[in-house]
């Protein structure tokens, strides 16, 4: 634990905007020995917590009617434009407990920022950095004591933003929701990190055509993979990769995560940016990579090449990245004409390296040398 970390703190104007929200309180929220059962057993996305955070767009008046309201279902007209059209984004991020109680956000003014690329590409108003920041600062405040204390836990936060308006012409909507809710999370993997099998598809590709939505957090590019990722697991593996769809020669990324080789020679390669998602857990990991003096290269790489170098062993470790399992072994990597062992199909040592350093600045463990922490309550 450093005292040093607890200097990045959010700017002070956020505080007026979190002033901004007016709380709703659940009357009915559950109750602290029902709480502290769910907590200790956290079972991620079924769970929420008491309360969520909203901020509705007109096009007339822009974001108003900032509010902390009871967790509840949302009354929606069946013709609102999101049901028809899919107009809608997400982000997802993790607020960590730390030794003094204290409640931190890792790196999320880029998840904002993100969020405004998102909304820029499907055609919602972007909603301001701060706004987004104060709308996580507000439903964490008020539903603190949802956040676990437990080794590798977290409060998962899903801010999300749909199209609002009940209206069934193809335009952009005119109203608009941001929600932010949460869920409590425990290790991803609760008994130790496990290599995780890849096939790479060889029908499908994900959204991410030049031009298309593959570096939007947009929902319907996780609908367009739940087939592909439903026919994997129906051959024994656990999720898909996809590659590019101008030409299905380069790898892109899974569903939801990015993926990194390590080279015999000790360097990291990933895919380019570009149609794929811009992870801020592969982001940080080109960085600690790099602060280790290992070389870090971001470009185009033939899935080919990746199943020759498997083989060769010129390809030493592959693994997965993303918030929610952090960064993941792969063990095995397969499609129709090819079945590899990755390493020794073991956990490679660079990988739990990084794993076990970014989990450890997450948590207050290490020193936040690059001021990545965010203090939220
Ligand atoms: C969210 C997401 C990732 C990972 O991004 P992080 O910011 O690291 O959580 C990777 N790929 C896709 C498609 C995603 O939606």
């Amino acid at each position: 634990m450093t005292t040093m970390s607890h200097q990045h703190t959010l700017p002070a104007e956020l505080d007026d905007l979190v002033a901004r929200y007016e709380v709703r309180r659940n009357e009915a929220p559950k109750p602290a020995q029902e709480r502290a059962a769910l907590l200790a057993a956290p079972k991620f996305g079924t769970v929420f917590t008491d309360h969520m955070a909203r901020v509705t767009w007109r096009a007339a008046d822009g974001w108003t009617d900032r509010r902390v309201e009871p967790y509840g279902p949302l009354q929606l007209d069946p013709a609102t434009a999101v049901l028809h059209y899919a107009q809608e984004i997400f982000e997802g991020m993790k607020a960590y407990k730390h030794a003094d109680g204290s409640v931190w956000g890792f790196r999320p003014e880029q998840n904002a920022q993100r969020y405004a690329r998102s909304a820029h590409r499907l055609a919602l108003p972007a909603l301001p950095e701060e706004d987004f920041l104060a709308s996580l600062v507000a439903l964490v405040r008020t539903d603190l004591d949802w956040v676990p204390d437990g080794e590798d836990s977290s409060l998962y936060l899903r801010p999300f933003m749909f199209a609002s308006e009940a209206f069934l012409g193809v335009r952009a909507a005119n109203v608009v929701e941001h929600l932010v809710i949460a869920s409590p999370v425990g290790p991803y993997f609760a008994s130790g990190v496990k290599p995780v099998s890849i096939y790479l598809s060889d029908t499908y590709h994900r959204a991410g055509a030049p031009g298309g939505t593959g570096d939007a957090k947009f929902g319907g590019n996780y609908a367009a993979s739940l087939l592909p990722q439903q026919e994997a697991q129906a051959k024994g593996f656990d999720q898909v990769c996809f590659l590019d769809s101008a030409t299905s020669t380069y790898l892109e990324e899974l569903g939801g995560m990015n993926v990194f080789l390590v080279m015999e020679d000790g360097s990291l390669h990933t895919p380019q940016l570009g149609s794929i998602l811009e992870g801020i857990t592969r982001r940080s990991v080109l960085q600690l990579a790099a602060d280790r003096g290992h070389e870090v290269v971001e470009r185009r790489i033939p899935a080919a090449e990746l199943v020759d170098g498997l083989a060769s062993g010129q390809v030493k470790e592959f693994f997965a990245c993303g918030t929610a399992a952090v960064v993941t072994p792969i063990g095995r990597f397969a499609s129709s004409d090819f079945d590899v062992t990755v390493g020794d199909g073991g956990s490679g040592e660079l990988t739990m390296a990084l794993r076990t350093e970014l989990t450890d600045i997450q948590y207050g463990r290490a020193e936040d040398r690059h001021g990545w922490m965010r203090r939220l309550a």
